[in-house]
């Protein structure tokens, strides 16, 4: 693992790579007692020519930056923090499996170590990155979810933290998580307001797509409102579907195919509506571990929302999207520059 801490008289120490293990922390750490913990998840690859590749680590990277301002951590240099990534993850090169599916987790975090109880800012703080070998979230191929709409438990709000990748935004999930696994849900759809607008899928990002009268196709995503994480997989989404035809062709999508992409609130009576006029094709979540999931089935309010079937689990544009993200991913398919080496 690489390890980083800070203080306020030295600033950032010199970086250590050092075998995993237990951090020593003192019981009085601000991230035991205030949750001062950010986090970031991605992943390595590995190129048809065996080089290590990341995914738009940019993108995480400047994501993390955010965080630890949100929650008021000691800034840092993330171009910096990027190159020491690139650095673990060449020299732990040999745990990327290279099957298909396959890749090695990063997961790059930051505590808040001041060791004291008074609530203030953490002047504290520590930097570790810890890599774990993944496997394909769907291991059979992917299977559509069945999600349990839920809006008495919220998941993020106006003005509060959804926007940014803090450890304190997921705990309070765990708990409906259970229940909606107990009802025979696999996650939960997380909805706000009196609209029940959908924001996201359990940890995921969140798309439908919505046939057009004339044919053509909506993309609809929620607006990124602050109750929304900025996902690395939904704006890679957003650019690969407003690419097609013009600048890129997606995978098995007629090519004479519009694709209207918009960020914009949905709401459950939209979905309902749209399913009834037989215009509602597709929805899927999205995110680093899965890519793209196809959701089968909402339930809400007593009912369940049925999604068409697929033969391939994922819908065509879904099916589309991430055979493109994919290919990408391993430097099978250039774009934009995103995989990086
Ligand atoms: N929403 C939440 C709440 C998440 O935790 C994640 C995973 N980081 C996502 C969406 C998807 O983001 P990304 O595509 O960057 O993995």
């Amino acid at each position: 693992m690489l390890l980083i801490s800070y203080d306020p008289v030295s600033g950032w120490s010199v970086p250590e790579i050092k075998p995993y293990g237990p951090l020593a922390l003192d019981p009085m750490s601000s991230c035991l007692q205030y949750a001062t913990t950010i986090f970031e998840g991605m992943k390595a690859y590995i190129g048809p020519d065996g080089t290590p590749r990341l995914f738009r680590p940019e993108q995480n990277m400047a994501r993390l930056e955010r965080s630890a301002e949100r929650v008021a951590l000691p800034p840092f240099n993330s171009a910096e923090l990027l190159t020491l990534i690139k650095r673990l993850v060449t020299l732990e090169k040999r745990w990327i499996p290279t099957l298909p599916g396959y890749s090695l987790y990063i997961r790059p975090t930051i505590i808040g170590t001041r060791a004291a109880l008074g609530v203030a800012a953490s002047d504290h703080a520590m930097i570790y990155v810890v890599l774990s070998p993944t496997g394909p979230y769907f291991r059979t191929g992917p299977k559509p979810l069945s999600l349990l709409g839920v809006s008495d438990t919220v998941r993020a709000w106006p003005g509060g933290t959804g926007g940014h990748k803090l450890g304190l935004n997921y705990s309070p999930g765990f708990l409906p998580q259970r229940l909606a696994a107990q009802q025979g849900y696999d996650q939960i759809l997380w909805l706000f307001g009196e609209d029940k607008r959908v924001t996201e899928v359990g940890a995921m990002n969140v798309f439908v797509v919505v046939k057009r009268d004339d044919g053509n196709w909506d993309v609809i995503t929620p607006a990124l409102d602050g109750t929304i994480l900025p996902g690395v997989t939904r704006a890679s989404c957003l650019a690969l579907t407003g690419a097609h035809p013009e600048r890129t062709t997606l995978p098995n999508l007629p090519a004479a195919l519009k694709l209207h992409t918009h960020e914009r609130p949905l709401t459950m009576p939209e979905l309902f509506a749209w399913q009834q006029e037989g215009r509602l094709l597709e929805a899927f979540g999205v995110g680093t571990a899965v890519i793209v999931a196809p959701i089968g089935r909402i339930g809400f309010e007593g009912n369940d929302l049925v999604l068409p079937k697929h033969q391939a689990g994922l819908g065509p544009l879904g099916s589309a999207l991430w055979e493109r993200i994919t290919e990408i991913q391993r430097g099978q398919f250039e774009w934009e520059g995103w995989s990086v080496t």
